[in-house]
C-alpha cells in the first residue's frame, strides 16, 4: 500500500484475509482525495489472487485475468450518470453470483455509488449480504455511509479511512516529488493535508483552488469591500465563513500559532476580536446563524442565499 495513512487499515484487512476471518461484506466511504480507489483496487487484487499470500502475487492465472479486465468472477455495479441502481440490476447480479466460480478463487463484487440503490434494490441485497454464497465478497463504496439504509449498513463491516497527519503528508509529498517542499508549499500543505491526493496534483501543476477563507479574513480585518457571492459560489463563501468563525474561536482561546489555519493573520484576528469586543458566546451564536442559513436554503426554494450571507457579514462590520 503506497499511501502511508492507509497502511494500518490495509494491514488489518490483509491479516484477516490470511487468517480466513475476513468478513464477507465491507462498506467504506468513497473519499477520492484520501485514496479509497487505491485501497479498493489493491483489495480486489488480493481477494481474486489464488496464491494465498499477504498481497496479490500478480502472476497466477486469476491475477492475470483481472489485470486484463476480464476476470469471470469479478463484478462491478454502480450508477450510470447518477441514475438510481434498480432492483433489476441487483437481481441480475445476484443471479450471476449463484454460479460456481470459474476460477479457483473467490467471487468479488465492487458495488459503487451504493447510496443510489433504490429501496427495493437495497432490500433485494439484504439476504445475500447476510448469507453470501461461499467465498463471495462485497466491497461497497457509497459517498456517504450514513445515507445507506440502516438495515443494509448493519449487514456490513464498516471501514473508516484514517486521515493522515500533517507531517505524514509532508514526508509523503517530498518523497513523491523527490524534493523538499518550499515555504509556500508547506503553507498549502497546512491547509490541505487532509486531502493529500488532490494536494499532490495541485503541487505538481502549481495551481491551487481559490482560498475563500484567506480572502474573507483579509476583507474582514482590513474593512475592504465584501466579496460578491454569486449563486454558484455562495456556498463556498458560507463554508469559508464558518471556517473563519472557527479560526476566531481558536485565536480567542489562545491556540498555538502552528495550529491555526491562517497563522499569518493571528494578530489581525486578535485585533478584530478586541475592537468588536467579541467573545466565544457571540462567535458560537454567529456559527449558529450560518447553520440556520444553510438549513433554510436547503429546505425552502426561492430564498436568496447570497443575499442572506451578505446580510450576515454586514452585522460584523
Ligand atoms: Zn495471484
Amino acid at each position: 500500500m503506497s499511501l502511508p495513512w492507509l497502511r494500518p487499515l490495509w494491514q488489518s484487512i490483509a491479516h484477516d484475509h490470511q487468517q480466513g476471518t475476513l468478513a464477507h461484506a465491507h462498506c467504506l466511504p468513497w473519499q477520492p482525495d484520501l485514496g479509497t480507489q487505491a485501497l479498493v483496487e489493491e483489495w480486489l487484487r488480493l481477494l481474486l489472487c489464488t496464491a494465498g499470500e499477504k498481497r496479490a502475487c500478480g502472476k497466477c492465472k486469476s491475477c492475470l485475468l483481472h489485470r486484463a479486465g476480464n476476470h469471470p468472477d469479478y463484478y462491478e455495479l454502480g450508477s450510470d450518470d447518477g441514475r438510481v441502481i434498480s432492483v433489476d440490476q441487483v437481481r441480475e447480479l445476484l443471479a450471476k453470483l449463484q454460479h460456481t466460480p470459474n476460477q479457483a478463487g473467490a467471487k468479488v463484487v465492487w458495488l459503487k455509488d451504493a447510496e443510489k440503490l433504490s429501496v427495493t434494490a437495497a432490500n433485494a441485497l439484504l439476504k445475500t449480504l447476510e448469507e453470501p454464497t461461499t467465498a463471495t465478497y462485497f466491497i461497497v463504496t457509497p459517498e456517504r455511509t450514513e445515507r445507506l439504509l440502516p438495515t443494509l449498513r448493519s449487514r456490513m463491516q464498516l471501514q473508516r479511512l484514517q486521515a493522515p497527519t500533517l507531517s505524514e503528508v509532508e514526508h509523503w509529498l517530498a518523497q513523491r516529488l523527490q524534493r523538499m517542499l518550499t515555504a509556500d508549499e508547506q503553507r498549502q500543505c497546512q491547509r490541505y493535508f487532509q486531502r493529500p491526493l488532490a494536494l499532490l496534483e495541485w503541487l505538481k501543476d502549481g495551481n491551487f483552488p481559490r482560498d475563500y477563507l484567506a480572502e474573507l479574513s483579509t476583507c474582514m480585518t482590513t474593512e475592504a469591500a465584501f466579496p460578491q457571492p454569486s449563486k454558484t459560489d455562495w456556498l463556498a463563501w458560507l463554508d469559508a465563513t464558518e471556517q473563519w468563525l472557527q479560526e476566531l474561536v481558536r485565536v480567542q482561546q489562545g491556540v498555538a500559532q502552528e495550529q491555526l489555519r491562517l497563522p499569518q493573520q493571528q494578530s489581525a484576528h486578535q485585533h478584530w476580536l478586541t475592537r468588536h469586543a467579541v467573545g466565544v458566546s457571540a462567535l458560537s451564536e454567529w456559527a449558529h446563524l450560518c447553520y440556520a442559513i444553510r438549513q433554510q436554503t436547503a429546505e425552502q426554494s426561492g430564498l436568496n442565499g447570497p443575499l442572506l450571507l451578505h446580510g450576515l457579514w454586514m452585522r460584523w462590520r
